[in-house]
């Protein structure tokens, strides 16, 4: 990460949250909000002013027992997310975490990309698309992040994941470059491609890496809802004003430099947490 990217991240450039950006996360229904309300409180820590969970009104009582800094609002499917989305305030948004699969989640996404928000697709909200992903390539833009972990992207991108190969354990570090990058070509959205090694690609074909190989932290990394966090934390910068590509750079950064600084017996809860010592340590 650049000195310039870093010094950026430590810093709130204004005096008022409403300067700091408003994020919304988009929650599924009760018993599913997990990974909604680790992506909202990543949103939080990491310096978005506001956060909303949106989530259906059977969910509202679940996730207020949960949250405390986070708003909530009541929003069902894609008219829901239609009118919430009617707020110019909301400059950035993520769907899929815990969101479900489904004709509702495909149109939720329609919607998200269709008011060309700051958007970041992840878990369910990809996976909605692996019978159809040239019916989401229509309608990305540059101000999408896409996070698939490695089998959500060899369903979103079974052509492009012919480079990789058979690979389970990630090791062939070319052939991972090159899918990705082949993927932000096609999607025309920032591609990050999870794991031990996170690749960052843009549609120009510009790259950026995650090494987290050989610290104590990085297996206790592979643990329920460490990803949330992730897609939580870009969310949040791209609600500060972050560029996509540099949203994605400096999430995948702080979410490496959060499970140093938790180390082993790491859960993905305490990450957002340790985000105030990352940034102490930022200066
Ligand atoms: P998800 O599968 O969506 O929960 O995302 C898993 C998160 O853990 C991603 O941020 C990965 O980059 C990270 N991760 C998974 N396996 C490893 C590993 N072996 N070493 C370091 N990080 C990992
Ligand atoms: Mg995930």
């Amino acid at each position: 990460m650049s000195p310039a990217l870093a010094a950026r991240l430590a810093k709130h450039a204004h005096q008022h949250k409403y300067d700091h950006g408003h994020a919304l996360i988009v929650a599924g229904g009760p018993g599913r909000g997990g990974a909604a309300r680790l992506a909202a409180r990543a949103a939080l820590r990491v310096g978005a002013g506001l956060v909303t969970v949106g989530c259906p009104a059977e969910a509202l009582t679940e996730n207020a027992a949960q949250l405390t800094s986070v708003m909530l609002c009541a929003l069902k499917g894609s008219a829901g997310l239609e009118d919430t989305l009617a707020d110019p305030r909301i400059g950035a948004l993520c769907l899929g975490p815990g969101l479900g699969l489904g004709t509702e989640s495909r149109n939720m996404v329609r919607v998200a990309l269709a008011t060309r928000r700051a958007v970041v697709l992840d878990a369910d909200a990809l996976t909605s698309f692996s019978e159809a992903p040239r019916a989401l390539f229509a309608l990305l833009h540059g101000m999408a992040v896409l996070t698939p972990h490695e089998g959500e992207f060899r369903r979103l991108f079974p052509e492009q994941a012919r480079h990789l190969g058979d690979d389970p354990r990630g090791e062939r570090l070319d052939a991972r470059r090159e899918a990705v990058r082949a993927a932000a070509a096609r999607s025309g959205a920032v591609v990050l491609l999870k794991g031990a090694v996170t690749l960052v690609a843009d549609p120009s074909g510009h790259m950026i890496e995650q090494h987290l190989t050989g610290a104590a932290a990085a297996p206790w990394l592979a643990t329920a809802g460490a990803g949330d966090v992730l897609a939580g934390l870009i969310t949040g910068l791209l609600a500060r004003g972050f560029s996509p590509v540099q949203a994605a750079e400096a999430g995948a950064w702080l979410h490496a430099a959060a499970a140093r600084a938790v180390g082993p017996g790491l859960i993905a809860e305490d990450l957002p947490d340790a985000l105030p010592t990352v940034f102490r340590e930022l200066g």
